[in-house]
């Protein structure tokens, strides 16, 4: 049994920016209060716990942070709203939010300020999507699938710009591209949010899918790129499981395999998959 580690497998640029970010606040700003964070600082449960321990506390609602403490805005950025409000009440606002995050926003905020109408790919529920469409000035369009933006009706009188949540897959975005295209007659301007980091993990785990017979990714259930990084290995063909530590591992089900890939998602640390590493190379010596 062989096992092959993707290279980018793990924490993205923004990921790493926001947790530097962190510790460099707990380490200087502890004496002067409370270090709140506005939701989970990554979608990784353990990642969450790791800084509860070190005193963080993660709250759901700005209603929860009190005036005076200190609030780190999370790689996935906040809603301009939340963001205007936590200033208001006077909480010192510290924003961890990814500079790719914040490209899309103000890519998204001059595009609608042309007059344009955002249609945005990317899953409502998300704290980034919900970033993102507050940035949209006038009206806005979510949809997640290309499907649902089929059954958009979109009027051919009016302006349009299409962006995507920075973690979306790019071969869908560019399919609705095209189609969208396609209505020649539709004034469209197509803004190029995909992030790079996205599109490198998926490309190496199809790459890597092709040497394997079964795939290992990593990363937080909460962690949409994570789920993502499974569904494209497995709509290539090749078996995925995605687990969140080493302990998920069915290691009796997995010594049937001849070659196992590993990939994690960009909110997953390095510890978890050295140790998901470290168990199926352990189950590789002991099959000698
Ligand atoms: S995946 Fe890309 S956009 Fe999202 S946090 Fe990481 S670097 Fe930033």
């Amino acid at each position: 049994m062989e096992n092959k580690r993707a290279k980018s497998a793990g924490f993205c640029m923004g990921v790493s920016l926001a947790l530097r970010k962190l510790d460099e606040v707990i380490e200087i700003k502890k004496a002067e209060g409370d270090i709140y964070i506005l939701g989970s600082i990554i979608h990784n449960p353990q990642v969450v716990e790791e800084y509860s321990g070190k005193g963080v506390i993660t709250v759901e609602s700005p209603d929860d942070i009190p005036a005076g403490s200190i609030v780190v805005i999370r790689a996935h950025g906040v809603t301009k709203d939340v963001r205007d409000t936590l200033i208001e009440r006077g909480i010192h606002v510290i924003d961890a939010t990814c500079p790719k995050v914040k490209d899309a926003c103000y890519l998204i905020d001059m595009s609608t300020r042309e007059g344009r109408t955002l249609l945005l790919f990317g899953e409502q529920a998300h704290p980034e999507v919900k970033c993102l469409l507050s940035y949209a000035n006038g009206e806005s369009i979510a949809f997640d699938s290309l499907q649902a933006c089929r059954e958009q009706a979109l009027n051919k009188q009016r302006k349009y710009c299409l962006a995507a949540q920075t973690t979306q897959d790019r071969s869908v975005f560019d399919a609705i591209s095209r189609e969208l295209q396609q209505q020649g007659d539709l004034d469209l301007k197509i803004l190029h949010t995909i992030c790079d980091a996205t599109k490198k993990r998926q490309g190496e785990a199809i790459e890597l899918a092709d040497e394997v017979d079964y795939f290992i990714v990593a990363g937080g259930y909460n962690s949409s790129n994570t789920r993502r990084l499974a569904e494209v290995i497995e709509a290539h063909g090749t078996r995925a499981l995605h687990v969140e530590t080493a302990a998920e591992l069915p290691l009796p089900e997995l010594r049937h395999y001849q070659q196992i890939g590993i990939t994690a998602g960009a909110s997953t640390p390095k510890k978890i998959v050295d140790d998901i590493q470290a168990a199926l190379d352990s189950l590789k010596r002991s099959s000698h």
